[in-house]
């Protein structure tokens, strides 16, 4: 549905620089959708993925600007908003690192190796101010680099894998990242539940039967 006439009701938000009148009392993707806004396509739960609707949004009268998600962010008179085309021109790479979870090199030795930007950490407090989700983001780097790769993982246990806090990084780590990392390998040396480990074992014996 198109928005392009203002009603009463309507309030003007900017969103990557152009003039937009949406509805009040919904959230910032709620109103692009309604809009008929372009931006609403490429970065909401549309992408397939949790946490694509990540903004820099600066409100009227207030001179910082936050990182948030648009789905969790309420329409305000004069904000204004910049969507993620943008937003990754900005972003450090964040790249998935290859390493094996079978490896035999220890846990902490990998992380040194895949992610030794984790040791420059400057407790800056960048990336837990910037995490929509409230996360102590920094907490976790830090944990990660003492070799408290479980206690790390469990901190993001709500993560979204927005990339804000990378964005936010002046080291370039990519705590989200680091994060799945203590994740995957703090289960794969841990014995496999039992069920699971039981439909392992009836796939690889060729058993499980398929009905359709
Ligand atoms: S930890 Fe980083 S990637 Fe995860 S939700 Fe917070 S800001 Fe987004
Ligand atoms: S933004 Fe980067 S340097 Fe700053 S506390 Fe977070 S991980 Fe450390």
């Amino acid at each position: 549905m198109s928005n392009t006439a203002t009603t009463k009701r309507d309030i003007e938000i900017t969103v990557n620089g152009t003039r937009l009148s949406v509805l009040p009392s919904h959230s910032l993707i709620q109103a692009l959708w309604k809009a008929g806004h372009p931006a609403f396509k490429r970065a909401s739960c549309l992408e397939g993925v949790c946490g694509s609707c990540r903004i820099m949004v600066k409100q009227r009268g207030q001179a910082t600007v936050e990182m948030a998600l648009a789905c969790q962010s309420e329409v305000k008179p004069g904000m204004q908003v910049l969507f993620p085309q943008h937003l990754e021109r900005l972003a450090p790479s964040a790249q998935a690192r290859c390493y094996s979870l079978q490896s035999s090199i220890p846990p902490l030795q990998q992380l040194r190796e895949h992610f030794p930007e984790v040791a420059h950490c400057r407790h800056c407090h960048g990336c837990t101010v910037a995490c929509p989700k409230g996360i102590d983001v920094e907490k976790g780097v830090t944990l990660a680099n003492e070799g408290a790769l479980s206690a790390a993982g469990e901190l993001f246990i709500n993560c979204v894998m927005c990339d804000l806090c990378t964005t936010s990084c002046p080291e370039n780590i990519a705590p989200n990242y680091v994060a799945l990392f203590a994740r995957r390998t703090t289960a794969a040396h841990q014995p496999l539940p039992g069920n699971l480990a039981t439909r392992l074992q009836t796939l690889q014996r060729g058993e499980l039967k398929i009905k359709y």
